[in-house]
């Protein structure tokens, strides 16, 4: 899986200071064949993975994501720009009734979204009809009126018995109907066939000009993968729409559909099905589609809450200190307290791929270790803080005491303190830190 994938070019890039340009096309050559395998659309990935090398080749170099972490930032982000960004609402008609015309083949799942738009809008104040357009399969309508009933909204649907009726003059009848019984929003629900077909294009051409909808919404089983492009591009071509929706999100489709319908079409997707019940239904969320195919909405969680517990003057300060030796436990505090706003330690640790197999020694990493630390440090003086050195035995006998710990554990936490700076300021010399090793030169 594409997640998978990510998480081995991610572990090659680890412990890199930067990224070259080689690491750029190792890692954007993974990107592809992954979101191939997810069903993106060639023209698509091609035009995607450009737009991604200019951007992680000339990013500047981030201080609180390491290179992997930026390179995934930069996915996500093209990733959701590229599924549309901000969602987009419905057009609602100045003049009442607003009328949502649903189109797409056979079992794409529109009598099943008229069902759920239809109790959505309620929920949102509005007063929709069903109008039954499919005269085509012999349930259609009954189909529409149980689905209909479950919503608690009324079903216009052709008297029976006169045969098969004429689809285009129940649209407009349906619209007559709401604007007689005062519905504010008409959902048209039609035929589809199983495979794109002529007579089926005309007829729903046929019902757009006769009602002039205010959306046209393509439905597209989001299973289909590289077939909803084809798809796509006969109904645009032979309907038009404005919108579309995606179904059966509930299946284990990768989400490369959704990548390629709007980059293809150039439409919005604006609503997603994801389960046969009425409350299997949301608008669609560009950010969580963008996760679901990466593969990663632990990993981009973690990318966010680094981004936001980091600051990045704050670390440069550090960077420097450590670099000439003059890191102090006040700065190693506040780095602290900076990595557990994050949240818990195992928690953020648990959220880096891979990670699973870790979880039970992670469980022991525990927080009352750390709280200890932190409850050592803020019982020293800030001068002790600036100047660990003059911490000497009588001092640590009243941290100890004032912070209920023993002697011993703040010795250790001093000695490692200088430990752990020697160490810092060694390896800031050798990769070039700012500041690196100006002092042990
Ligand atoms: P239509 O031919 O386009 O009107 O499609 P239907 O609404 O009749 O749906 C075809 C089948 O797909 C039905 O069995 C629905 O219950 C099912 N279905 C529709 N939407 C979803 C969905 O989001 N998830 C799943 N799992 N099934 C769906
Ligand atoms: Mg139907």
């Amino acid at each position: 899986t594409l997640s998978d994938r990510l998480t081995s070019v991610l572990q090659n890039l680890r412990g890199k200071g930067r990224l070259s340009d080689a690491d750029i096309d190792a890692t954007c050559r993974e990107i592809r064949i992954a979101l191939l395998e997810a069903d993106v659309a060639l023209p698509v990935v091609k035009s995607f993975i450009a737009g991604i090398k200019e951007r992680a080749k000339g990013s500047e170099v981030s201080q609180a994501l390491n290179p992997a972490q930026q390179v995934v930032k930069i996915v996500n982000e093209e990733l959701v720009n590229i599924l549309g960004g901000e969602t987009r609402r419905l057009n609602l008609a100045k003049n009442p009734p607003t009328v949502i015309m649903l189109a797409g083949l056979q079992g794409a799942g529109k009598t099943t979204l008229a069902g759920k738009l239809a109790k959505w809008l309620r929920g949102q104040g509005h007063a929709p009809l069903l109008v039954a357009c499919d005269l085509q399969r012999p349930n259609a309508v009954t189909q529409l009126q149980v689905v209909g009933e479950r919503a608690g909204v009324t079903v216009f649907a052709p008297e029976p018995g006169n045969g098969v009726g004429d689809p285009v003059d129940v649209a407009r009848r349906g619209i007559e109907e709401a604007r007689r019984a005062q519905h504010d929003v008409v959902v048209v629900d039609t035929a589809g066939r199983l495979g794109v077909d002529e007579e089926m294009m005309r007829q729903a051409a046929d019902i757009r000009t006769a009602v002039q909808p205010d959306e046209v919404l393509f439905v597209v089983d989001a299973m289909i993968g590289q077939d909803a492009v084809t798809t796509a591009e006969a109904f645009r071509d032979g309907v038009g729409f404005t919108g579309v929706v995606l179904t059966k999100l509930d299946g284990d489709a990768r989400g490369g559909a959704a990548l390629s319908v709007r980059e293809v079409t150039g439409q919005p997707i604006m609503f997603a099905s994801n389960g046969e019940k009425l409350e299997d239904f949301d608008v669609f969320h560009p950010d969580r589609m963008a996760s679901r195919i990466l593969g990663m909405g632990d990993m981009l969680t973690l990318i966010e809450q680094a981004e936001q517990a980091f600051d990045a003057e704050q670390a440069q300060v550090a960077a420097q200190k450590i670099g000439t030796g003059e890191l102090t436990l006040e700065d190693f505090l506040e780095q602290m307290l900076a990595v557990r706003k994050m949240g818990p330690l195992a928690n953020l640790i648990g959220m880096l791929p891979g990670a699973g197999q870790m979880k039970d020694q992670l469980a022991q990493l525990d927080e009352k270790h750390l709280d200890r630390v932190q409850a050592i440090i803020r019982g020293m003086t800030p001068a002790e803080r600036a100047d660990p050195k003059m911490i000497n035995a009588s001092r640590r006998l009243r941290i100890a005491n004032g912070s209920g710990v023993k002697v011993s554990d703040v010795n250790e936490i001093v000695n490692r303190f200088f430990d752990a700076r020697k160490m810092m300021a060694q390896m800031a010399g050798r990769f070039g830190l700012p500041g690196g090793g100006s002092k042990n030169r």
